[in-house]
C-alpha cells in the first residue's frame, strides 16, 4: 500500500522507522484531519482514500520541500485552530506599540517623533526622567546635581525582596541610582533648578534620598536666586523606608517654604501618575500647577476613597480635567506645549515682556 495512515505522528514515525528499515523510503508525511499520512516515495501520486486533491497538495508540497526525484520525510506540523477573537497581533518587537488609550498600533518612531503622545488619540504615554528634562531645558544646558545621593537600608526592609536587592534591579534597569534626576539648566536662557522623578526606579517613590535631592535642589534655587521646577511622577512614599520616607514630606514642604520666603517661583508639573506622598507634599506646592492632560492625580486610590466615604464617585474623578475644573491645578498643559509654556512663565516671573500668558 502506497499510503500509510496513523493517528498520531509518533506512530508514523515509528512506521517510517520500521519501513525504512525494509527499504522503503518516505516522501513525505502530512496531516490533514486527525490524520497523518505518509506518502511512499515510489509513487508520484499515491492514492489517498480522502481526497485526491489535497493529496496532490501534499506531494507538490513535499517535492518542492525535499527537492524532485529525492527521497525524505516532510512533517507539517498541524496548528490548533484559533479563533479570529483570540488572535493576537504579532508585531516585531520594540517597533510598534499599542496605545494604552485608544487600543491603535501605532509605528513606535512615530510616536516618539510626537513626544511620546499617541498621533491618534494624543494619548500622553509616560516617559522617563532624564527624555523628560531633556523635552524641557535649552539643549546641552542640563548639568546634573547631587548624583551621589544614595538610598540607605536603616530599618533592614525585607519583604518578598530585601530593600537593597530592590534598589540594585532599579539601579540597573534604569541607570540611575535613585528615584529622582536633578540639576541646573537653562529654559528659554532662564537659569533654573529642575527635579524630575524616574517612575520605573521603584514606581518614583520618595525615599530619603529622593526627598534630600529634591531638598538641595531648592537649597541651591535659593543660594542661587532661581526658579525651582519638579516633575512629578510617582506613586508616594517609599515604604520600605517607613517613617524616614514619610519625614520627606516635612522636609521637603518646609524647603520650598523658605523658597517662597526668599521670593523665589516654584512651578510643579503633575504628569500620570502623581499620588500618594508626593502629591501630599511638594507636589502640590507650586506657586504655578501645570498638570498634563489626563494625568491621575490624587492621594489615595479611587477604591479606597469609594470604600470609605460609601460613595460613587464622581466621573473623571483625580484626573487633570477634574483637578482643573475643582480648582487644585492651574493649567493643563500638552507635553509638546510644555518647554514653550514654561518659557513664557518664566519670562513672566523674570519680569521680560513677551507673549501674554493664555
Ligand atoms: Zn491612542
Amino acid at each position: 500500500m502506497a499510503v500509510r495512515l496513523s493517528r498520531s505522528r509518533e506512530e508514523v514515525s515509528r512506521c517510517a522507522d520500521l519501513d525504512s528499515k525494509k527499504g522503503v523510503g518516505y516522501r513525505s508525511v502530512a496531516y490533514m484531519g486527525d490524520w497523518a499520512y505518509a506518502l511512499d516515495s515510489s509513487r508520484r501520486k499515491p492514492v489517498v482514500r480522502q481526497d485526491l486533491g489535497t493529496a496532490q497538495l501534499f506531494t507538490d508540497l513535499a517535492v518542492r520541500c525535499i527537492g524532485p526525484g529525492r527521497i525524505g520525510v516532510v512533517w507539517f506540523k498541524k496548528e490548533p485552530l484559533v479563533s479570529a477573537k483570540d488572535a493576537k497581533v504579532r508585531m516585531p518587537e520594540g517597533l510598534w506599540i499599542k496605545c494604552d488609550h485608544c487600543k491603535e498600533i501605532i509605528y513606535k518612531p512615530e510616536m516618539e517623533r510626537n513626544v511620546s503622545v499617541c498621533p491618534r488619540c494624543q494619548f500622553h504615554f509616560r516617559i522617563g526622567a532624564r527624555a523628560r528634562v531633556e523635552l524641557l531645558v535649552d539643549p546641552d544646558s542640563f548639568r546634573e546635581l547631587h548624583a551621589g545621593v544614595r538610598s540607605q537600608d536603616p530599618l533592614h526592609f525585607k519583604d518578598q525582596k530585601s530593600y537593597p536587592d530592590r534598589i540594585k534591579a532599579a539601579k540597573k534597569a534604569t541607570g540611575m541610582e535613585d528615584a529622582l534626576l536633578s540639576g541646573a539648566a537653562t529654559i528659554g536662557g532662564h537659569r533654573v533648578l529642575i527635579c524630575a522623578l524616574e517612575f520605573g526606579f521603584m514606581g518614583g517613590s520618595m525615599g530619603s534620598a529622593v526627598g534630600e535631592k529634591v531638598t538641595r535642589a531648592i537649597e541651591d534655587a535659593i543660594r542661587e536666586r532661581n526658579p525651582f521646577i519638579a516633575i512629578s511622577c510617582s506613586g508616594g512614599a517609599r515604604m520600605q523606608e517607613s517613617v524616614l520616607s514619610l519625614m520627606q514630606m516635612a522636609k521637603t514642604s518646609a524647603a520650598l517654604a523658605r523658597l517662597s520666603r526668599a521670593r523665589l517661583p516654584y512651578i510643579s508639573i503633575l504628569t500620570d501618575p502623581t499620588t500618594g506622598g508626593v502629591t501630599a507634599s511638594y507636589a502640590m506646592l507650586g506657586d504655578i500647577t501645570i498638570a498634563e492632560p489626563n494625568a491621575l492625580i490624587g492621594f489615595a486610590g479611587p477604591r479606597v476613597i469609594q470604600d470609605t466615604i460609601r460613595q460613587e464617585l464622581p466621573d473623571g474623578f483625580q484626573r487633570a480635567e477634574f483637578l482643573l475644573n475643582h480648582g487644585f491645578v492651574d493649567m493643563i498643559v500638552e507635553r509638546k506645549h510644555l518647554r514653550q509654556t514654561l518659557i513664557r512663565l518664566l519670562d513672566f516671573f523674570a519680569g521680560v515682556s513677551g507673549a501674554p500668558l493664555s
